[in-house]
């Protein structure tokens, strides 16, 4: 489950063996994302996809300045969900015609700013109108909009479900006739429609589905818009393994659905061009996680390898960051590669409560203090969704390669 080579025992990092790597940083823990592997995960996915399938992608999985600017050459336009990440965004290059903005809540100050910089906003309320307008009046341009739909149906085996019942994301399927009614008389700029049912599904045939409803439900929905479709939005949802047993998405099946949507919106909605959104699915392999360990204990016969990484800068890999049922991430000793397997350890950080977990009970090789605590799979929703502050140690270091 690794696209990471290894050398001599060494794991590598975009050739530079881990501890090399770790020398250079000058301390862990700290996560590295490999450039290589961000630029081949692209390629492979647009050789997957038909030539007129726009690229998005949603920084919030990933949004380290390096890393944006990276993805932001790759892809055809960039997600945002705050100013913040907007401001990132547009540091990074990204034309404002290619950003996008969704989330519910979004304040007035935001609304301006998005107006201000001249990006879509997807408007997943009706309160949203009312400052759109005004800040399109006080900067003599109106704002780009396009709907955020909560669909009538939703993704099935999507890990973390987003649309479909009562939501707080977007506008409703059928309320939307009338917010569409709203932006016309408000005269903002009307520009399409974005749908986004859910996240980490890794079933294909699920994924199709929701992408050919959601074309369906948008081309009912563009009888009552006040202005052509120009962006159809469809959302993403691409899952990565994670866990023994889960297999990576086969992508053949979701390109020639997606080829097939394209030729039916050149009919149904001309001036459209179809987008997916991804985040963790562009990002989440191609990172890592590397601390150190400080200390081995044994208690009562159980080995715990403690390290100086913990859920403040991994979350997710903790098992707390929407894991119904906690399992392992895949972890590896970084610089024990190819090294027989001993009896299960558990790894742990060194925070004082018992979610502080990153292996339970792991077959791996003989580790010590000192060697290197890889965790893979944690390009995406590592560093930046994680209680940082939580008991006062340092903040986790970032590394592009
Ligand atoms: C979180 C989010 C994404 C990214 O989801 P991934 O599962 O990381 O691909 C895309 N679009 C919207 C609107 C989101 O909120």
């Amino acid at each position: 489950m690794t696209q990471f080579a290894s050398e001599n025992g060494e794991l590598l990092v975009g050739g530079i063996p881990l501890t090399r790597l770790a020398a250079r940083v000058g301390r862990t823990p700290f996560y590295a994302y490999d450039r290589g592997l961000l630029t081949r995960r692209i390629a492979e996915l647009r050789a997957a996809l038909p030539a007129a399938i726009q690229l998005h992608y949603a920084m919030k999985a990933n949004p380290m300045p390096a890393l944006v600017g990276h993805m932001a050459r790759l892809v055809d336009g960039i997600d945002v969900a705050s100013a913040g990440e907007l401001s990132v965004a547009l540091d990074a290059g990204v034309a404002p015609h290619d950003i996008s903005f969704a989330g519910p809540g979004k304040r007035d100050a935001e609304l301006m700013q998005a107006v201000a910089a001249g990006i879509l906003v997807n408007v997943e309320s009706f309160r949203e109108i009312a400052p759109l307008a005004a800040a399109s009046a006080v900067l003599g341009v109106p704002a780009r909009v396009a709907v955020r739909v909560n669909p009538d149906f939703e993704l099935k085996s999507s890990g973390m479900k987003m649309g479909g019942g009562p939501k707080q994301f977007g506008v409703d399927a059928e309320q939307v006739p009338e917010l569409l009614g709203e932006i016309g008389r408000a005269g903002l700029a009307f520009e399409g429609f974005h749908l986004f049912a859910g996240s980490q599904n890794l079933k294909t045939d699920a994924i199709v589905e929701a992408q050919r409803k959601c074309f369906e439900l948008a081309v009912r929905l563009a009888e009552s818009a006040p202005a052509p479709v120009k962006f159809l939005n469809l959302g993403g949802g691409f899952g990565i393994p994670y866990f023994p047993g889960e297999q990576a998405l086969d992508l053949a099946p979701i390109g020639e659905n997606l080829a097939t949507l394209v030729g039916d919106a050149a009919r149904e909605l001309p001036q459209a061009a179809l987008v997916i959104e991804l985040g963790r699915y562009l990002v989440g392999e191609a990172g890592l996680y590397v601390c150190r360990v400080v200390d081995k204990k044994v208690s009562r016969g159980h080995t715990y390898l403690v390290t100086d990484g913990g859920l403040h800068h991994h979350l997710s890999a903790s098992g707390n960051f929407g894991q119904v049922i906690r399992k392992n991430y895949p972890v590896a000793i970084g610089n024990r590669m190819g090294t027989v397997t001993g009896e299960p350890v558990s790894v742990v950080g060194p925070l004082c409560t018992p979610l502080d977990l990153l292996a339970d009970r792991m077959p791996l090789p003989e580790a010590e203090p000192g060697d290197l605590v890889v965790i893979h799979q944690s390009g995406a929703y590592g560093a930046s969704a994680s209680p940082q502050a939580f008991l006062g140690h340092p903040a986790v270091t970032e590394v592009l390669i």
